[in-house]
C-alpha cells in the first residue's frame, strides 16, 4: 500500500467508522452468532497474492460485524464500560504510525516524556496526594490493563520485603536459598470481592494468595478489623502478609475498602504493600466529590485506575502510579551491554523499561494527551457526573417497583445491583429484604440461616437468572450477572458514551415485563 492508496484507503475505513457509530445503538448489542461461525467464512490460508483495501474492507461488514458484542452501544451495560472516543482513536493512529518500541528514554525522547507529563497531570487532576508525582521520588506509568499493573505491583512488593529482611546478608548461595525459602511462607491479601487479577498475580510470583473477608453487612468492603485479624491470623501460622489489594469499586458491586482505616494499618505495617485498584472507579476522582478518598493514599504504595473503562481512553490504557519509583526499578532494572546508552548511564533520564515487566512499550500518553485535551477537565467531569446522574436515575425506579425488585446495592459510581422478589415469599420476607436506598445492603444483614430463609434465597436466585438469561437472550440489552452475600444480583451499569437515559426507560420495561412473566409462571 502506497501513501495514495493509503489516503484512499483510510478515508473509507473512516467513514466506516464514523457510520458505525452514528449507528450503533440501532443494533443488537450481542451477536447471534455460533462458537466457530468465523473460520468458514476465510479461506484456509492467507492470498498467495495481495488484494485491494476495498476487498479486505468489505470483509469487516461480511466477517467481522455478525460476531462484534457492541462495548460502544447505549445498552450496553454489562460488565463494566471499556469508552473509546475520536480524540483516542486518532492518538492510537498516531502511535501506530510511529511505532516506537520505546523501552530507553533514548529510544525516542518523546514517548518517555509526554508519558511522564500526563500522567503527573492525570495525578493532579484526580486528587492523588503530591508524593505520586514525578518530581518527587513517586511517579505515573502507563500499563494495558488492571491484571498488568497488579502482577506488576505485586512482583515488586515480593522483592521488596526480601530486600528489606535479607539486606544485611553478603550475596551468595545462602542468600538465595534464604530468599528461596521465605518467598514460600509470603502471602499476598486481597478482599474476597478484589478482581481475581491479584490472586493470579500472587500465582504468578509464586507465593500464597489469601482473602480478606468483607460480607454483606460490612457493604461488602474490607474493614480494618478484618483486615488486621487476617494478618494476624497469617502471622499466627508462621506466614508473612507482604502485600494487600485494597479494591476502590470491586468488580461485583463497586464497594469501596474502608481506605482510611486500611491507611492505619498501613503505617503499623510499613512492610506490606497496600496497592489500590481503582480500574472502573477511579475514572470518578476526576470530579472534586471523589477526592476525599485519594487522601489515604499518602500511606500507599501505589495506586492504578483504567482509563480505558470510563475515561474515554481506547483499550488499552490503565494508569498505575508508584510512590516510591525505586520500589520498582530495585526490582526492575537490568541493563545488558545492549540497552546501555550514554543517558541512562549517567542517570539522567527515566527508562520506563525499569519500572515494568516488558521491555518494549506503546505510545500510549498520545492518546491520553488527545483525550484530555480535547475535552478539557470539566468535559470529563461532565461525562461522568452524567453517568452518575443515570445511575441514580435507574435506581429510582427499581426503588419505585419494590413489588417485584430488591435493590442489593448502589447506586455507586453508577452501578446498581439487585434481585427479583419471589413469589412465594417466605417467613423470612417480612423481616428482610426491604427496598433499602443507597446504601441497601441491610438487606443482607439477617443471616440466612433457617429453612425459610434459604428457600427465599435460593427462588429469588432461580427467578433472578431466568429473567437475567432472557434479557440477554434477546439480545437487545448485555448485562451480567454476580453473586453478592450469597444471592444471585443483576448489575446494571450504563456509562457507555451514548448512554441515554431513554435505554434505562427501556430496559427498565423490558425487566418488568419479563420479572412479571417470571412471577406469572412461579404461581401457575
Ligand atoms: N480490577 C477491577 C476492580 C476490575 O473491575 C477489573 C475488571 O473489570 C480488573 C481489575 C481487571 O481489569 P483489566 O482487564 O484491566 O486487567
Amino acid at each position: 500500500m502506497d501513501s495514495s492508496q493509503f489516503r484512499d484507503a483510510a478515508h473509507a475505513a473512516l467513514e466506516e467508522i464514523i457510520k458505525y457509530y452514528d449507528t450503533v445503538a440501532d443494533r443488537p448489542v450481542l451477536p447471534s452468532v455460533a462458537p466457530g461461525y468465523l473460520k468458514p467464512l476465510l479461506p484456509p490460508g492467507p492470498p498467495q497474492t495481495g488484494e485491494q483495501w476495498s476487498q479486505i474492507q468489505s470483509d469487516i461488514d461480511r466477517v467481522i460485524m455478525p460476531g462484534l458484542t457492541h462495548w460502544q452501544s447505549p445498552k450496553f451495560m454489562a460488565f463494566y464500560p471499556c469508552n473509546s472516543s475520536f480524540p483516542a482513536m486518532l492518538g492510537e493512529m498516531y502511535s501506530g504510525a510511529f511505532n516506537a518500541a520505546a523501552f530507553n528514554w533514548i529510544c525516542s525522547p518523546a514517548v518517555t516524556e509526554l508519558e511522564t507529563v500526563v500522567m503527573d497531570w492525570l495525578a493532579k487532576m484526580i486528587g492523588l496526594p503530591e508524593c505520586y508525582l514525578s518530581e518527587g521520588e513517586g511517579g505515573g506509568i502507563i500499563q494495558g490493563t488492571a491484571s498488568e499493573v497488579i502482577v506488576t505491583a505485586v512482583v515488586a512488593a515480593r522483592e521488596r520485603i526480601i530486600r528489606r529482611r535479607l539486606k544485611d546478608m553478603p550475596e551468595g548461595e545462602e542468600k538465595l536459598d534464604k530468599a528461596a525459602e521465605m518467598r514460600g511462607k509470603l502471602v499476598a491479601l486481597g478482599s474476597e470481592h478484589a478482581h481475581s487479577s491479584t490472586q493470579k498475580a500472587a500465582m504468578i510470583a509464586g507465593t500464597r494468595f489469601r482473602t480478606v473477608p468483607a460480607p454483606p453487612e460490612a457493604g461488602f468492603r474490607v474493614t480494618k478489623e478484618a483486615l488486621r485479624k487476617t494478618i494476624e491470623e497469617c502471622r499466627a501460622k508462621g506466614l508473612e502478609p507482604y502485600y494487600f489489594t485494597a479494591t476502590l469499586g470491586s468488580t461485583a458491586t463497586c464497594a469501596v475498602d474502608d481506605l482510611e482505616g486500611v491507611a492505619e494499618l498501613a503505617q503499623e505495617n510499613p512492610d506490606i504493600w497496600i496497592h489500590v485498584d481503582a480500574a472502573y472507579a477511579g475514572s470518578a476522582l476526576v470530579c472534586s466529590e471523589y477526592h476525599h478518598l485519594c487522601t489515604p493514599m499518602q500511606h500507599f504504595d501505589s495506586f492504578n485506575f483504567n482509563l480505558h473503562k470510563w475515561l474515554l481512553v481506547n483499550f488499552d490504557c490503565s494508569a498505575f502510579f508508584i510512590k516510591k519509583r525505586r520500589d520498582l526499578t530495585d526490582t526492575y532494572t537490568l541493563t545488558p551491554s545492549f540497552l546501555r546508552n550514554e543517558y541512562t548511564d549517567k542517570g539522567l533520564v527515566t527508562d520506563y523499561r525499569d519500572w515494568q515487566i516488558p521491555l518494549g512499550r506503546r505510545f500510549r500518553s498520545l492518546k491520553v494527551w488527545f483525550v484530555l485535551r480535547s475535552y478539557g477537565v470539566e468535559g470529563l467531569q461532565k461525562f461522568i457526573r452524567r453517568h452518575i446522574t443515570l445511575g441514580e436515575y435507574f435506581h429510582g425506579l427499581l426503588v419505585g417497583r419494590k413489588d417485584l425488585f430488591t435493590v442489593v446495592t448502589g447506586p455507586a459510581f453508577a452501578l446498581t445491583t439487585f434481585y427479583i422478589n419471589p413469589t412465594r415469599p417466605s417467613a423470612a420476607v417480612s423481616s428482610s429484604p426491604a427496598n433499602t436506598p443507597n446504601p441497601a445492603h441491610e438487606a443482607y444483614t439477617n443471616d440466612f440461616t433457617s429453612d425459610a430463609e434459604a428457600q427465599y434465597r435460593e427462588e429469588a436466585n432461580r427467578i433472578t437468572k431466568e429473567v437475567y438469561e432472557r434479557v440477554n437472550s434477546t439480545g437487545e440489552f448485555y448485562l451480567t450477572g454476580a453473586v453478592a452475600g450469597g444471592v444471585f444480583v443483576i448489575r446494571v451499569v450504563s456509562a457507555t458514551e451514548r448512554a441515554e437515559e431513554k435505554w434505562l426507560e427501556r430496559l427498565f420495561e423490558v425487566l418488568v415485563e419479563y420479572a412479571g412473566d417470571a412471577l406469572k409462571r412461579d404461581v401457575k
